[in-house]
């Protein structure tokens, strides 16, 4: 995982820098708290329609979450016409409340669905390269990608392209200046933002409107253990990016009312010597192995390898948050010659021939990796993995006579992925769960304005992306891809153009 973090980064840290000042006694008439997908598009918004914006960012770079991730929900979009199986709004709306046993907000989840579509119009009006692609083939064709935008792609093309509409619309962006506090005036108004820099300490910023777009609370350990209910000894997010929830306790401290709070969790290798999205890490998740947790059994149809979420959430339910998951050589060549079954996101297409998959696997048995080994027997593998031998037995002797007879009596695989394992050419690779970022916190009004404790807006102040619940249930959208990223787009921008239309500013 940690290979992950760093080819991400170094997609990230692409992203343009720009100037670290700060000076004290300022003002604007939108601050927006983050730079991410939700702050970036805001920022653009509120600019473009006549505000004076200054936004505010903790790291020392642009682009938080948003500038790792991929594609956006869309569904009806022009570009997402071709796809036969493309589905309408009223699927989709349908689709998402029963997959949330109606526990999302079905007002905003209509709301959402039906811009989403002008969402990706909005994006490619402002140079954001948008092509559609479809994730995996148990997911809805809703996913929408980013192409190449000067020396970047995927999420931080879109952060790039935004940031650099948003400087030329003349949106000042402090870096290494994080947002401590909401300023009340007496009526209980937002008035402004506390802020904090190195140079100035904390100081303060008159501002007619404040949007909190801080993507979530991930990278703290008390707050996914209060707000989440998790524990973070056994789940991490996979890109720490000091996103500790600071918008949500900020509008909390206003007076903001509770809401739910999720997790998208995926699954992934954390075996040393693994290179991350390589041959080796993509065939570490794939529909044809046999998961085994770490008493040997087997606990899953590993076909849901197919939607990383899903992988991600049944790994988790097992004891450590980890599992096994074994292949053979048989299987290694069908991965070399005829593909990997299931992708890694934009990175890996599915069907992608994984041609030094072999060499990968001797290199990294050769280093001796700490989460992956090779064993010509199932004893030999108990040992190895160490789990034990009769139990893993038993799974390995009914999961192949379930091959043999073309059906699975325990957890119904789909027939084209129940390969049998050769037992005296067997792999196994350790699987943990991880989740790329939280979402939920604030409640917010189709105006994007944040509630207080008797469902009233906060005067002035917004919340947008995973700041806000209500989108989706606590079980993020696991079968259409997109979810957070789409809106993170849609929220900020509407909130953007909000906030200026409110002062009057509309062009
Ligand atoms: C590897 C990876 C892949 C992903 N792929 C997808 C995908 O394909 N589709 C999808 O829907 N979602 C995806 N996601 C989730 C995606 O990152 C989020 O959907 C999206 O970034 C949310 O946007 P946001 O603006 O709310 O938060 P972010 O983009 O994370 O932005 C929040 C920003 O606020 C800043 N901030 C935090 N606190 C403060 C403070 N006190 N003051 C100032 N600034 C602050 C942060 O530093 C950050 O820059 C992925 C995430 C990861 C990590």
């Amino acid at each position: 995982m940690k290979a992950f973090v760093k080819t991400l980064s170094a997609v990230a840290m692409s992203v343009a820098m720009s100037c670290a000042w700060a000076a004290p006694k300022m003002s604007a008439d939108v601050v927006v708290i983050g730079s991410g997908g939700a702050g970036m598009t805001a920022s653009v918004a509120a600019a473009e329609n006549g505000a004076k914006v200054i936004v505010l960012e903790k790291n020392a770079f642009t682009g938080g979450g948003a500038a790792f991730a991929e594609g956006i929900f869309a569904v009806e979009s022009r570009l997402q016409r071709d796809a036969a199986d493309a589905g309408t709004r009223e699927e989709s709306f349908k689709k998402d409340m029963e997959r949330s046993f109606w526990t999302a907000d079905p007002i905003r989840v209509r709301d959402f669905i039906w811009g989403s579509a002008e969402n990706v119009d909005w994006l490619m009006k402002h140079g954001v390269p948008v092509f559609f692609r479809k994730e995996s083939v148990i997911k809805e064709p809703t996913w929408h990608v980013f192409g190449h935008y000067k020396n970047t792609e995927h999420g931080a093309a879109l952060i790039q392209c935004m940031q650099d509409n948003a400087e030329r619309l003349g949106v000042k962006f402090y870096l290494n200046t994080p947002a401590v506090g909401l300023i009340k005036d007496s009526n209980g108004a937002v008035v402004g933002v506390k802020a904090k820099s190195q140079k100035d300490g904390e100081f303060e910023i008159a501002a007619k409107k404040v949007i909190i777009a801080t993507g979530g609370f991930g990278d703290s350990a008390e707050k996914v253990k209060n707000w989440g209910h998790r524990d973070f000894k056994v789940w991490r997010p996979s890109v720490p990016l000091n996103k500790t929830g600071d918008g949500i306790q900020m509008a909390y401290d206003v007076g903001a009312q509770h809401g739910e709070y999720g997790f998208v969790s995926h699954v992934g290798t954390p075996a040393s010597h693994v290179k991350f999205a390589g041959n080796l890490y993509t065939a570490s998740w794939q529909p044809s192995a046999l998961w085994v947790n770490s008493d040997g059994i087997r606990f899953a149809d590993e076909g849901i390898a197919l939607s990383f979420g899903l992988a991600g959430d049944a790994v988790y339910q097992q004891f450590g948050s980890e599992a096994w998951s074994i292949f053979d050589a048989t299987q290694v060549k069908y991965m070399m010659e005829q593909g990997a079954d299931s992708g890694i996101g934009v990175i890996v297409a599915p069907g992608t021939k994984l041609p030094n998959l072999q060499k990968e696997i001797d290199e990294a048995l050769a280093k001796g990796s700490d989460g992956f080994v090779k064993a010509s027997s199932v004893a030999e593998l108990a040992k190895k993995i160490g789990v034990p031998e009769k139990a893993l037995q038993k799974s390995v002797e009914d999961y192949n006579k379930a091959c043999d007879f073309g059906a699975d009596p325990m957890f119904f695989k789909t027939p084209r992925y129940l390969r049998k394992i050769d037992t005296k050419n067997m792999y196994a690779i350790k699987l943990n769960s991880y989740f790329f970022c939280t979402f939920g916190g604030l409640k917010t009004n189709l105006k994007h304005e944040v509630l207080d404790t008797h469902n009233k807006p906060i005067p002035n102040l917004y919340a947008t992306g995973a700041d806000v619940s209500g989108f989706t249930s606590v079980f993020y959208n696991p079968y259409a891809s997109g979810h957070l990223f789409g809106y993170a787009v849609y929220s900020g921008r509407h909130a953007g153009e909000n906030a200026a239309h409110a002062l009057g500013l509309k062009k």
